[in-house]
């Protein structure tokens, strides 16, 4: 039987990966956080002291790279030849290198069928920004989660605190309007949700509320 593929797409911090992870749990479906893929090819280029607007350079790091994603009790984690970065790649810096490299042809390239074959094997919940329109096309289900980009620098803020990371309002608001322009400007898979995606915008709902509408949107289009 065909599994059941579920493409929630959005702009960074609309709480896509919270969400979409709790939403997974609760009906049993594998969860695929694909901007932690692109994150560990950004985590390899300034590893290497490449800079991320450097094209030729960013391609060549892609050569001998191996990227992996592996589940730990449900719990994606994902591996830059064999080391295992999830913590790593969550840096302001790995986010903004990732938005920049991420609009190169041959990145995509190298990380879609790492997408497409979990998709295939998997009832998932994919979360990204070209999954509705690029990586799984024939998903049951697509939904375009959004938020104010005030509301979304808020929590993203709010997020980095907690992790030790050291950030103002402001500055993440900069780097959220910066990557929304580059995500949905770029030339190849720009962030746009498909004819037939359902929009939800999280910005007057609390993180519960909007769990519960994602799972209700999920159970009724599937
Ligand atoms: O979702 P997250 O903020 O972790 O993604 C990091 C960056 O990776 C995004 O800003 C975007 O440029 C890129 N990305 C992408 N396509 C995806 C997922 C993420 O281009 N499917």
């Amino acid at each position: 039987m065909k599994p059941i593929n579920v493409a929630i797409d959005g702009p960074s911090g609309a709480g896509k990966s919270t969400i979409a992870r709790a939403a997974s749990e609760k009906l049993g479906y594998v969860y695929v956080d694909t901007g932690a893929l692109y994150r560990t090819v950004a985590l390899n280029v300034l590893r290497n002291g490449v800079s991320d607007k450097d094209v030729p350079a960013v391609i060549k790091t892609l050569e001998n790279l191996s990227v992996k994603l592996g589940f730990v009790d449900g719990a994606q984690h994902v591996y830059l030849n064999g080391e295992d970065v999830s913590s790593l790649i969550r840096t302001p810096e790995v986010s903004m290198a990732a938005s920049t490299t991420s609009a190169i042809p041959e990145v995509r390239k190298f990380l879609f069928n790492l997408q497409r074959e979990i998709a295939q094997e998997n009832n998932c919940i994919m979360d990204g920004r070209d999954i509705g329109t690029v990586v799984l096309p024939d998903a049951q289900v697509k939904i375009f989660l959004t938020a104010s980009p005030e509301k979304r620098a808020e929590r993203r803020c709010k997020e980095l605190i907690e992790k030790g990371i050291e950030t103002t309002f402001e500055e993440v608001l900069k780097d959220v309007i910066e990557r929304d322009y580059n995500d949905s400007h770029r030339e190849i898979a720009p962030l746009k949700a498909t004819e037939e995606s359902i929009i939800v915008d999280t910005s007057d709902i609390d993180l519960q509320q909007s769990i519960d509408l994602i799972i209700k949107t999920i159970q009724e289009n599937i």
